[in-house]
């Protein structure tokens, strides 16, 4: 349950409503926020009778949250969540946003060449990891922060907006230096500092959906981000564990939509990791977008059989640039665009 307080509501007021709380025996958790302060009600094991509470000066309504997850939900906020990005670039609303890259950073060349490319065709963001979670400790790591310095280079000489993961906490300072949105993988959804730490970073997250978590589950970890402050939080379905070897994972493409309907943040698809094997990436990024997601991430390598990782399912460019063609007019066909790369800062 919610207790939302009126804008000019008193410190006061505010701990009044945090003692009353406690004394009814439930644990009181305030949510300061830019557009007004609400105090969430936890440790509640059915409906609350709030008689007492709505009755409290300084509170404006009374919000009863039926899921376990609270500001991510859709009845703490009805409309949906525009993440804003630099230059004007924004996930959520009516645009399509196409994140394309490689897997890994790898070198200059490699990443310049493919931001080049993936630009000429039409996305708006670049991928790549410079710090990369591996199953196994003996594959390529990622190039750390020379991959991170790389990725902005490519932003300037292109003005595609980066997105790159950081593995724990102590890495996000670092990750939030150099890129525009800071991803959160599968293998840490669930890591609990990283998500603090995300959380006040100043930057917006790209949440990526744990390797069996359910839909629940991710919403409770981008509530975590949301409960440190930082509200431009983007979902990413990008499958899940099943019992069929035949895809790397069990691509949920129903999750877009129960994840609209639950909650107000964006979700985008990732076709790469969620099916493994490229001839698979098309038709599953087709149907993301048919289904709504807020923009699809796929992984695109010059020369797949040379990539450091996740060659397999790394489009080539040509296909990629095909794959950008059916995009525009299945994002037409529901009544969206595809958004357009921002300019260069160099040109
Ligand atoms: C990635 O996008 O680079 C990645 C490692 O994916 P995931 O965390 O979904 O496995
Ligand atoms: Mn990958």
């Amino acid at each position: 349950m919610l207790v939302v307080m009126q804008h000019d509501a008193s410190g006061d007021e505010i701990q009044r409503v945090v003692d009353t709380i406690e004394e009814l025996g439930y644990e009181a958790r305030p949510m300061p926020g830019k557009q007004r302060t609400a105090v969430g009600l936890v440790g509640n094991d059915g409906r609350v009778d709030a008689s007492r509470l709505a009755a409290l000066p300084g509170v404006k309504e009374i919000i009863h949250v039926t899921q376990p997850y609270k500001q991510v939900s859709r009845e703490w906020k009805e409309e949906s969540t525009v993440v804003r990005l630099p230059g004007g670039l924004r996930i959520g609303g009516n645009e399509v946003v196409v994140i394309a890259g490689p897997c890994s950073v790898e070198s200059e060349e490699q990443i310049i060449q493919t931001a080049r490319s993936v630009r000429a065709s039409g996305a708006a963001m670049l991928r790549g990891g410079a710090f990369k979670p591996r199953s196994s400790p003996y594959s390529f790591q990622g190039l750390g922060e020379e991959g991170l310095k790389l990725l902005a280079k490519a932003r300037e000489e292109t003005g595609l907006l980066v997105v790159t993961e950081a593995m724990d906490a102590e890495g996000v300072d670092l990750v939030t230096q150099y890129a525009d949105v800071i991803q959160i993988g599968a293998r840490n959804m669930q890591n609990s500092s990283l998500l603090k730490r995300a959380g006040r970073a100043g930057k917006p997250v790209l949440l990526k959906r744990g390797i069996a978590a359910t839909i629940t589950e991710l919403l409770l970890s981008a509530e975590y981000l949301l409960a440190e402050g930082n509200h431009d939080v983007i979902l990413c379905e990008r499958g899940v564990r099943g019992f069929d070897n035949a895809t790397r994972n069990v691509f949920d493409l129903a999750a877009i939509t129960v994840v609209h309907g639950l909650s107000h943040l964006p979700i985008i698809a990732d076709p790469s990791h969620a099916t493994g094997w490229r001839d698979k990436v098309t038709p599953m990024a087709r149907a993301a977008v048919a289904a709504g997601a807020d923009g699809v991430m796929v992984e695109v390598h010059q020369q797949p059989d040379r990539a450091l990782s996740d060659g397999a399912q790394s489009l080539y460019p040509e296909q990629f640039a095909e794959l950008m063609r059916e995009i525009r007019v299945i994002a037409e066909a529901i009544g969206r665009v595809v958004a357009e790369p921002l300019p260069a800062v160099s040109a």
